[in-house]
């Protein structure tokens, strides 16, 4: 199938908005101020079927339904760049190698919601994306695509980029509002949504790098044609970024519904040194971890949902037999545990825990009773939450001993690994 998102990823220069321009870019933009409203622009993106990129899978034209039309405050429209689920790099190449065409989907994305304001909030990390963005920006408003009456139509919209400071939690949409007010970057309770109280209180909606990048095309060519790509309910293709134990590690752009399989054998090259394949984390760290036995599940996110785990932001992390999964979800709760925002309780404290405990089980001295005790830790934890990091911390743990029960016991029992070969995950 012919690639929408990466069509000219490889094109050197592409960042650039002359080669940009040559290749079919900025052609949307006067398209969707000259021949719609914004509620047409809403409704198309509805039609499309397109859902957001960043791991919930929200219908992005519900979305910015959302935004109350008859509100008088301003109303803004954030690019979540922060991409920061281990794992996920698929939003660094959008940005850093077809900038332009993130650009042109913001713009159009603030005319349908009505937003004269923008941000692109990139994590602190992505020094060389926050750069090249800048400079995108700055050529879009010498080219008469961003600031006053743009292209003639009398819509405004300035555009601006804003630097994290690198944690984790800053990725979820209320805690990145906060860290643009310059506040410590702490989720907010919800309700209310911020398509009504958002950024500075005011109505805002905040999508994902991919799938911003996917608006210009579906104006280009149509609601129909966008929600014939893909599955029914998961339209259009996503963007995998595959790692691990694989041949050929890197992003693939394809369309929903693609089998796991596929990604792995056909596109990655299938597992390094020829081992067999043990287990695949199919989503971003967040998402429970498939067994080997489900490498036919489709990538899609019914699919996924019914085989007991999520798209989420479509990180495919593959693992060959050699891996220990106790020392992969120790590894993880060190990561959950570092980046818990400490606002709430079950949260600050139960990642601790889990963490300590998975040290003892992984050193040699766990006792037999760690595996419910983590359990119990990990439902006291899940839904009790201020913002979904919780739910998401506990998900390695309570996933990796439903599936993998028998390699926790070994390490409890004989205070070592099972797997003789070690592992190269971590
Ligand atoms: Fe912070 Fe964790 Fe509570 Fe989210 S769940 S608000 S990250 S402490």
């Amino acid at each position: 199938m012919e690639k929408i998102l990466f069509k000219y990823i490889d094109v050197p220069d592409q960042y650039e908005i002359d080669t940009y321009i040559k290749n079919g870019g900025y052609r949307a933009l006067p398209k969707a101020l000259k021949e719609y409203s914004p509620n047409d622009l809403i409704e198309m993106v509805k039609k499309s079927g397109l859902r957001g990129r960043g791991g919930a899978g929200f219908p992005a034209g519900l979305k910015w339904g959302f935004v109350p039309k008859d509100s008088p405050n301003p109303k803004f429209l954030l690019c979540n760049a922060d991409e920061g689920e281990p794992g996920t790099f698929k939003d660094r190449w959008l940005i850093e190698k077809d900038p332009h065409q993130l650009i042109e989907g913001i713009i159009i994305s603030s005319y349908a919601i009505g937003a004269h304001r923008a941000f692109i909030y990139i994590r602190g990390e992505f020094a060389f994306g926050a750069e090249r963005l800048k400079n995108a920006i700055s050529e879009a408003y010498q080219k008469g695509y961003l600031g006053r009456n743009i292209l003639g139509s009398g819509f405004d919209l300035d555009l601006e980029v804003y630097r994290g400071g690198g944690a984790y939690i800053c990725g979820e949409e209320t805690s990145l509002m906060e860290s643009i007010e310059g506040n410590r970057g702490n989720p907010r309770l919800k309700p209310p949504f911020p398509a009504s109280v958002g950024l500075y209180k005011n109505p805002t909606v905040i999508n994902n790098v991919e799938t911003l990048s996917n608006v210009p095309h579906i104006v280009l060519n149509g609601a129909l044609w966008y929600a014939k790509i893909g599955m029914p309910k998961s339209t259009g293709t996503k963007i995998f970024s595959l790692s691990g134990h694989v041949n050929r590690p890197g992003n693939y752009e394809l369309p929903m519904g693609t089998p796991l399989r596929e990604l792995i054998y056909d596109h990655g090259g299938g597992i390094k040194d020829e081992r067999e394949l043990k287990a695949v984390i199919p989503g971003g760290v967040s998402t429970p971890v498939l067994t080997s036995q489900l490498v036919n599940v489709k990538m899609d996110f019914e699919s996924l949902f019914e085989a007991g785990s999520l798209l989420g932001s479509g990180a495919v992390i593959v693992m060959d037999e050699t891996t220990c999964m106790v020392k992969v979800a120790y590894r993880l709760s060190r990561f959950y545990e570092h980046e818990s925002c400490g606002k709430c309780v079950p949260c600050r404290e139960g990642t601790r825990w889990i963490r300590m405990i998975m040290a003892r089980i992984e050193n040699g001295k766990g006792r037999e009773e760690d595996i419910d005790l983590l359990l119990d830790i990990c439902t006291n934890i899940a839904g009790k939450t201020v913002c979904p990091m919780g739910d998401a911390a506990v998900v390695p743990i309570m996933s990796t001993i439903q599936k993998f029960r028998e390699e926790y016991e070994y390490h409890i029992k004989n205070k070592k690994c099972m797997v003789d070969l070690g592992t190269r995950f971590v």
